[in-house]
């Protein structure tokens, strides 16, 4: 489980361990607008309000949360039916998802559960990342921004904290947890 604010590099990080076959990206669903070059079904599964609620009644999701005026939520059979197979998973979730799956009751889920918090160095390289994105208005900028900063002071609910260098170091040290992860003897705590 991986929680940070736009911007600290998160998702690059989920999907490059994805792309390497190391573990299974969990494709959340979002009520949210695709931006430029996102694909339904690869980034997202994009829904509608209705069929997000129709997704809620059904008891689809292992979790959901009003993220940024959106909803978001992971589908249990992203997780569950992936972990019954062996397969590690990926979750890219903010920090309210992610307290919500830290008290799920699933032996299965908790067992595999790792939660990650990713941060950029500095405010002024948070700025920085979320004007460079380019693609969304000022004022998303701005809200996103405000957001971060109230998301940032999670991180100490995290038993893992990654303060973002390079896209290399980054992704080296992403990795030197999993690994880690993967040797440990007792997971249950
Ligand atoms: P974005 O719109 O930039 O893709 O994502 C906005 C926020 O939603 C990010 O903090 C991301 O981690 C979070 N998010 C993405 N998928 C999920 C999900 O399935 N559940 C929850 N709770 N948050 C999610």
């Amino acid at each position: 489980m991986v929680s940070g604010p736009s911007g600290s590099g998160k998702t690059t990080l989920c999907r490059r361990l994805a792309d390497e076959k190391e573990a299974h990206y969990s494709i959340s669903c979002t009520t949210r607008l695709p931006r430029d070059g996102e694909v339904d079904g690869k980034d997202y599964h994009f829904l509608s309000r209705k069929d997000f609620q129709s997704r809620i009644n059904a008891g689809e999701f292992l979790e959901y949360a009003k993220v940024h005026e959106n909803y978001y939520g992971t589908l249990k059979s992203e997780v569950v039916d992936q972990l019954a197979i062996g397969t590690d998973v990926v979750m890219d979730i903010d920090v309210q998802g992610a307290n919500l799956v830290r008290s799920c009751s699933d032996t299965q889920i908790k067992t595999a559960l790792v939660d990650l918090f990713v941060m950029p160095p500095s405010e002024e390289e948070l700025r920085i990342r979320l004007t460079g994105r380019g693609t969304d208005a000022e004022e998303v900028i701005a809200l996103r921004m405000r957001n971060a900063l109230e998301e940032m002071e999670h991180w100490p609910e995290y038993s893992y904290r990654l303060i973002s260098a390079t896209r290399k170091e980054d992704y080296l040290n992403f990795k030197s947890l999993i690994l880690a992860e993967r040797l440990r003897v007792s997971r249950l705590q």
